[in-house]
């Protein structure tokens, strides 16, 4: 692991860009919620990114079919993490399906479009940097899934 000082706004700006093309049609509301100061984490930043990416991908599949699509993305100080979620406003995760999705290969995507394989590769990255990624349906709907990860002070 390249275990560095990673700051959080940085690894979601660039998970954004890649879904540039789909965000630019203008439909899905993207909703930033973190504070001015930079948060930083201890992390490897591509791997970080990876499971950024590979959250904000699910989220925008599950809103597919969402009326006014939003994508809500948070970071926050908690003592000495930092948590950085990942939440949509899609169908949510059936109650008896959320301990499942972390399983290698559990997909309930069409045959040839998810392996299925996102959700276990991210736990596992996170899981390898010290910290944690949980799921949990939102209040209002939709699932929303948080990653925790050791705070660093920065490069400041
Ligand atoms: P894949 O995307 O290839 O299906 P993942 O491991 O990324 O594999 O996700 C596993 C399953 O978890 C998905 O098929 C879907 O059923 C469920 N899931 C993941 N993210 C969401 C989400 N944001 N909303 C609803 N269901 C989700
Ligand atoms: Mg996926």
């Amino acid at each position: 692991d390249n275990l560095t000082a990673v700051s959080a706004p940085s690894c979601f700006d660039y998970a954004l860009r890649l879904f540039q093309a789909r965000l630019g049609e203008g439909d899905v509301a993207v909703e930033r919620r973190w504070p001015e100061d930079e948060l930083w984490v201890r992390a490897d930043p591509v791997r970080l990114e990876q499971v950024l990416v590979n959250l904000i991908g699910n989220a925008l599949q599950a809103m597919a079919e969402t009326p006014s699509p939003r994508l809500t993305l948070e970071i926050a100080a908690e003592g000495d993490r930092v948590r950085l979620a990942v939440a949509d406003n899609g169908p949510g995760i059936a109650e008896d399906r959320l301990s499942r999705i972390f399983e290698p290969f559990y997909t309930t995507k069409a045959a040839g479009s998810g392996l299925g394989l996102g959700l276990s590769i991210s736990a596992r990255i996170i899981d390898d940097l010290g910290g944690r990624l949980e799921v949990a349906n939102g209040a209002e709907g939709g699932a929303r899934f948080t990653i925790s990860l050791p705070r660093d002070a920065g490069t400041d």
